[in-house]
């Protein structure tokens, strides 16, 4: 069997590259392991609940954004969204509460009660972030493939944004915390915090022009899906079908096949059978898994290998619960993101036992029976200690139980208005995320954005062969599903121009 693009892997990068390249008439099959696509943002049902496997705010989804302009292609609808607001409400150790509101007013003022030791370097930070992250977040619409990008096209971007583009050039080797020098330890933490959650590092790894952008995505308004990650998922799906692309489940990928000169020509199936790509073959697993098991170790160049070696992401540990709405109503929002510990420095920020996202679902999309919500806890946890020191089923599961005590203790703790009205259904955990993705360790969210691994210095969708490419939250741009959804549009975009390009 042959089709002109083979796509392996259905999660949001997989799904939106093939739906965008059928819509353009390319011939395209994807192939998805699981029964159903959707991967790190697949829903799930359990006891008459649905739950989000991540927080449910969804960024870019406004006029002129990413998802517009896909959907604008596609031949079906987008799923319905709402703005979220506030996006969501920052809970400190001494109970501090700052709501990350769209409004500059309700925001700033917040600012000034949380941190009045340092509010005019707490807003002033803030202030000099937006121009920066609204240049870059015009860029990136302009020219969606910056990372690889002609010098040309960078040019003409530099030269519209000239107001900034001196100040972007100079930050390009900054790191957050430099910007923070003023502030107070407690100020730190609270951004420390939201870069954990967007970028998987904090304000001292943390590259200065991803903070400006990852702060300022929540001011510019969160979204939340009706149905969730997978309603996006299942109109990807019908869309590609519509295009009259192909979309095969239960079909796990073993690896590239070959020609007799070494290039890749296709794929091989678990099943055993080979799937032929003339034209591409573009991979949604991780960089790790795309040269892991796809390319294979053997095959893959020296300098690739070494950047692997180095690069590493977070496991996550979730909670699913069911909340009564008694309870839902004490609570300042739906989205909560909660620091439990202050690590006060020259401790270095750790999230693994100080921060938790509490995420509801929404009172229009309840996804829970009558007067209840359907709720996700997301926290960090280090992916490899889940593998390496706890190798049985058995073991993990006590691991499991433990972290589910202390997490549950600490949520208690930080939010007294839960009561009793709040059940665990279901947990998962680095095991539960690999046996369901495949993605190494389970490492999920994409990798962290310090400055070695954010913008020119991130893992592109080219790879050393011209037929193979990668889209996913581990390349350009980088984690969630808007980044993603960018990464799919590059790789279209380069596969149906054939721009000459160098790696
Ligand atoms: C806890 C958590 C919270 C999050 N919260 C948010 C949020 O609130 N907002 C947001 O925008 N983003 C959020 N994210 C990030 C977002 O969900 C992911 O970045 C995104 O879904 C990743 O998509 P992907 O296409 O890169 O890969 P994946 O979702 O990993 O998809 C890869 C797919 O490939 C399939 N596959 C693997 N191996 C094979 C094989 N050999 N053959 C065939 N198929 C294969 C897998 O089954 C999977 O379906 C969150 C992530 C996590 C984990």
């Amino acid at each position: 069997m042959a089709y002109e693009v083979v796509v392996v892997g259905g999660g949001i990068g997989g799904l939106t590259v093939a739906a965008l390249l059928a819509a353009r008439g390319v011939g395209v099959c994807l192939l998805e392991k699981e029964s159903r696509a959707g991967g790190c943002a697949e829903t799930f049902e359990k006891s008459g609940y649905t739950f989000e496997r991540g927080a449910g705010l969804y960024a870019s989804w406004g006029a002129g954004e990413i998802h517009e302009k896909i959907f604008d292609e596609l031949p079906v609808a987008p799923p319905e969204t709402r703005i979220v607001s506030p996006s969501y409400v920052v809970r400190l150790p001494d109970e501090t509460e700052i709501a990350v509101a769209q409004s500059d007013e309700e925001f700033y003022e917040s600012l000034r009660r949380a941190f009045p030791e340092c509010a005019a370097s707490a807003l002033s930070f803030y202030r000099e972030i937006e121009p920066v992250a609204d240049a870059l977040f015009r860029a990136s619409v302009a020219v969606p493939d910056l990372r690889t990008a002609s010098k040309m096209k960078r040019a003409q971007v530099a030269l519209s944004e000239h107001r900034v583009a001196r100040k972007i050039y100079a930050a390009m080797n900054e790191r957050a915390v430099e910007r923070l020098r003023k502030t107070s330890a407690r100020f730190r933490r609270f951004i420390d915090a939201q870069l954990q959650i967007f970028g998987q590092v904090p304000s001292d790894e943390c590259a200065y022009l991803f903070a400006a952008v990852a702060l300022m995505i929540p001011r510019r308004g969160m979204y939340s899906i009706r149905g969730g990650g997978s309603a996006l998922a299942d109109s990807l799906v019908e869309s590609i079908k519509k295009s009259g692309g192909a979309v095969r489940l239960n079909s796990p990928v073993l690896r590239l096949s070959y020609d007799s000169s070494g290039s890749p020509r296709g794929v091989d199936l678990l099943s055993g059978e080979t799937i032929e790509a003339t034209r591409a073959i573009i991979s949604n697993l991780t960089v790790w898994d795309t040269y892991g098991k796809l390319v294979g170790l053997n095959r893959t160049p020296y300098e690739v290998r070494q950047k692997l070696k180095n690069l590493r992401g977070w496991g996550a540990y979730l909670i699913f619960a069911a909340m009564d709405e008694q309870a839902s109503a004490r609570l300042p929002a739906d989205h909560l993101l909660v620091l439990t510990n202050w690590q006060e420095e020259p401790e270095r920020f750790n999230p693994e036992s100080s921060l938790f996202m509490f995420a509801s679902s929404t009172a229009w999309d309840a996804r829970a029976p009558e007067g209840e919500r359907s709720v996700t806890i997301n926290a960090f946890t280090r992916a490899e200690e889940w593998f390496s020191f706890h190798e049985d089923d058995r073991a993990r599961e006590e691991m499991d139980q433990a972290a589910l005590e202390a997490w549950w203790n600490r949520m208690h703790a930080m939010m007294p208005e839960l009561g009793g009205e709040i059940e665990v259904i279901e947990t998962i955990n680095p095991p539960g995320f690999y046996d369901e993705t495949r993605r190494k360790l389970g490492m999920v969210g994409g990798v962290g954005q310090a400055i070695e691994n954010f913008g020119m210095n991130s893992i592109s969708h080219r790879t050393h062969w011209p037929n193979l490419f990668m889209v996913g939250d581990t390349v350009f741009p980088g984690a969630g599903i808007a980044a993603v959804t960018q990464s799919a549009l590059i790789v279209a975009n380069e596969i149906t121009t054939r721009a000459v390009f160098s790696f």
